[in-house]
């Protein structure tokens, strides 16, 4: 009774461990190299470790589950669980290879001599849990719990039609693997669960790192990434920026206070975003600089419709002032500077040159969008 209790909870929970710190050792290393091959392209190097590991750990795991429970098990479990996390291909024929370790092992290291080894019942249980597999990758409504459960529990099944077809099946085996089985799904399914949340986190953390908090616009952050990105493309499309400018807004902030004053910088903000990607569709990008001043950056060549665009847009906010919940009607306009990037200049020097613009714009009577 003693050693029958030992046996359970060793292929419940033991076993079970050992091969969920086995999967978290294959997550880690996998994101590892992800992060490696982003700056160096060693992706053969890195393949091989994945695998030199697996067949590390495929060998532990069929010596462990032979020493303690007088069987083989839990073998396919790393590779489906790579498989349905649906990053790297190469889990596809870590899958079709794994009984062949079986088989090496057994055949010319004669380890396992009392295991006899049959090719056809192994084919036929390669092709069922490759089908699992793929049926299930493709099958898009269930939650990954959901999956990764019918996928533990049809290759168990799997296991035991095998085991049926070689007379071998024993009842014990069928309810320690039922057990361990259990406790893996549970493991991997809080752990995968975890990792969903850290990835919502670091979304979300992005979005916010590259927004100005008061208005939603991307910031200055974002500006610089993005010009950045764009210099790197060094492809020929054009690209307009223009600099605007709130006019006499500290007179707004007097007047009608700084909470209002907000109100309008948000209604300003969420108007010309929406006007801005209305006619430019995604080539375009608005950010708040900082204060009342805003950058607009087009991938097109047409200053007639960036400036018709901004002229309508100060027209509107003269015969539209915006409320604030005070009830009170703000009447404001802007003053812009638009130029175009030149090839040979860093997109500081536009910058410059936008800036110009405005400052002249400011000295002529402000309202109007001056370009060079
Ligand atoms: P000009 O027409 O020459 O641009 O005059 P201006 O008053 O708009 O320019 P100035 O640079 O003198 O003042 C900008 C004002 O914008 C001063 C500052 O209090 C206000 N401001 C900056 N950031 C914010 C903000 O986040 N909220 C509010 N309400 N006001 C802001
Ligand atoms: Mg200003
Ligand atoms: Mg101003």
């Amino acid at each position: 009774v003693l050693i029958m209790l030992l046996q359970i909870l060793s292929s419940s929970i033991f076993l079970p461990l050992v091969v969920a710190s086995m999967i978290i050792a294959q997550i880690h290393l996998e994101n590892y190299q992800t992060d490696i091959k982003k700056t160096h392209h060693k992706k053969y190097l890195s393949n091989f470790y994945i695998v030199f590991i697996y067949l590390a750990q495929e060998i532990c795991i069929i010596e462990l589950t032979l020493h303690n429970i007088n069987a083989i098990a839990f073998t396919f479990v790393i590779p489906i669980t790579m498989i349905l996390r649906n990053r790297n291909k190469l889990w596809w024929g870590l899958l079709a290879i794994t009984p062949t370790i079986i088989v090496i092992m057994n055949i010319y290291l004669k380890r396992y001599q009392f295991v006899t080894f049959t090719w056809g019942t192994n084919l036929l249980r390669l092709v069922l849990t490759a089908a699992l597999c793929f049926i299930l990758l493709h099958w898009n409504k269930p939650p990954y719990y959901i999956k990764y459960t019918i996928a533990l529990y049809a290759n168990f099944f799997i296991h035991v039609l095998v085991l049926i077809l070689e007379h071998h099946l024993e009842f014990d085996f069928v309810i320690f693997i039922l057990l361990g089985n259990c406790f893996i799904i549970l493991t991997e399914n809080s752990r995968h669960h975890y990792e969903v949340k850290q990835q919502e986190e670091i979304i979300k953390l992005h979005y916010e790192s590259i927004r100005d908090d008061l208005t939603g616009l991307l910031n200055y952050r974002a500006f610089d990434q993005d010009m950045r990105n764009l210099a790197r493309e060094k492809d020929s499309t054009p690209v307009l920026l223009t600099i605007l400018d709130i006019d006499h807004f500290k007179k707004v902030n007097d007047t009608y206070g700084h909470l209002n004053g907000n109100v309008v910088l948000c209604a300003f903000s969420r108007k010309l975003e929406s006007e801005v990607h209305h006619n430019f569709d995604s080539n375009c990008a608005v950010y708040r600089f900082g204060g009342e001043e805003f950058t607009i950056v087009v991938k097109d060549d047409s200053y007639a419709k960036v400036i018709k665009l901004l002229n309508n847009l100060n027209e509107y906010f003269a015969s539209h002032p915006v409320k604030t919940p005070d009830d009170q009607q703000i009447y404001f306009s802007f003053s812009g500077g638009l130029t175009r990037h030149l090839e040979d200049e860093t997109f500081n020097q536009t910058l410059a040159r936008a800036d110009n613009l405005v400052y002249q714009a400011k000295n002529s009577g402000r309202k109007q969008i001056l370009f060079d």
